[in-house]
């Protein structure tokens, strides 16, 4: 059933440590599962995605953005006769190192390491699957297929992959090193991301009342289809049908845009005629929008951007969200006993590292990303009565 340019597990590149093959499932199926088992993956949940965690049990989490890319990209996968399994394991594992607070999260953490190495949250993901699950009495991580790692790892500056590849020769860093691509199923899973995220954010935006219908006027992906369901159902223009008038103008867009990946890739493979998985990596990106779909998706997202992602309302808490992580960096920095117990544990292996200070701040950078948004807050909380109470004695003594 798998297209010769797909990923065939029978093929894949294995695991990190060898382990013997499992009787009835494939090589990603089974990378697939333990994402599903791993507490990273329960913790998306309760992670935002736009909107706060807290703000509305109708938002997009990570966790249900996850199945939508992983419900997208199976179905794309399918028409092109793509490995599904492995983009339903990579779709389900691309978001597993976002900190918590969504984007805010990420560029405080960010701006915290900025002396430490960075953070990056793909390569967060990676090092979730690779390094901070514990799960197995034999090695670190849930030691997932190449093909997986591949994916997870959307993006990662020339200096990480330096680094990745000093620690594995040929691995999943050496892509960013040699400019190739990744398979056409990771390739997929990017694209899914991006469909996904631009339609339920429509969605959510709308439906905070931060974005109005009227304001999508001039946002041709989403108008045309509007226009097109108003003229086949007029009585939808109503404030009580508006609801199903903006599902069924979202529902179109997605088909439209599914659509529009699978007869420009099939286009585009027929032109490249690769036979071969590793023959995909060597030409440049075959996974793509239609070029007339590739500028409505970037107006959408411009949209997005300046409209909603940007709207006072949101950064306003995003504001309160980096005040919050970069106060949980400096005390757990300062008083690492405040973390859990594996976390001191890796802190005080810390002083041992070549570089003592970034390895500890490293490890402060792990247990924050690992956070939840409640749990997050709920430090918060906590670490700023304990400071009050430590300055109080301060002055007393
Ligand atoms: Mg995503």
């Amino acid at each position: 059933m798998l297209a010769a340019y797909a990923c065939d597990p029978a093929r894949s590149r294995g695991r990190r440590f060898a382990q013997p093959p499992a009787p009835t499932r494939t090589e990603y199926q089974r990378d697939r599962d333990r994402i599903v088992h791993s507490s990273a993956f329960r913790r998306l949940v309760y992670k935002t995605q736009v909107f706060l965690n807290h703000e509305g049990d109708l938002f997009r989490t990570r966790l249900t953005h996850s199945l939508e890319v992983a419900q997208l990209g199976r179905s794309i996968a399918r028409s092109l006769a793509l490995n599904e399994d492995l983009v339903e394991a990579i779709a389900l594992a691309h978001d597993l190192g976002h900190t918590p607070f969504g984007h805010a999260g990420q560029d405080a953490l960010n701006e915290c390491m900025a002396a430490f190495g960075g953070f990056e949250h793909n390569l967060q993901s990676l090092r979730v699957v690779d390094r901070l699950e514990e799960r197995y009495p034999q090695f670190d991580g849930l030691n997932l297929s190449f093909e997986t790692r591949e994916g997870i790892l959307k993006h990662c500056s020339r200096a990480h992959a330096q680094q990745l590849e000093r620690g594995e020769p040929g691995g999943v860093g050496q892509r960013f090193l040699a400019q190739t691509q990744p398979s056409l199923e990771a390739q997929l899973c990017n694209l899914a991301d991006e469909i996904a995220y631009n339609a339920h954010d429509i969605d959510d935006g709308v439906r905070s009342g931060l974005i109005t219908l009227a304001q999508l006027e001039e946002v041709a992906l989403f108008e045309d289809y509007r226009r097109e369901v108003v003229a086949e159902y007029p009585q939808l223009q109503t404030q009580t049908q508006d609801r199903r008038l903006l599902y069924e103008t979202i529902r179109r867009m997605l088909s439209a845009q599914v659509y529009d990946v699978i007869e420009a890739t099939r286009a585009a493979l027929q032109g490249a005629a690769p036979h071969s998985a590793d023959e995909v990596r060597q030409h440049p990106p075959l996974l793509q929008f239609g070029s007339d779909m590739r500028a409505k998706s970037q107006q959408l997202k411009q949209f997005l951007l300046h409209q909603l992602y940007r709207h006072p309302r949101v950064l306003e808490t995003t504001g309160r969200a980096k005040q919050m992580v970069r106060f949980l960096f400096d005390v757990y920095l300062a008083q690492p006993q405040e973390m859990q117990a594996r976390f001191l544990g890796r802190s005080d292996a810390a002083r041992g590292a070549p570089d003592p200070q970034r390895a500890a701040a490293r490890v402060v950078a792990d247990y924050i990303a690992g956070m939840t948004d409640r749990f997050a807050g709920r430090e918060h909380e906590r670490l700023s009565k304990l400071k009050l109470v430590l300055r109080h004695r301060n002055i007393e003594t």
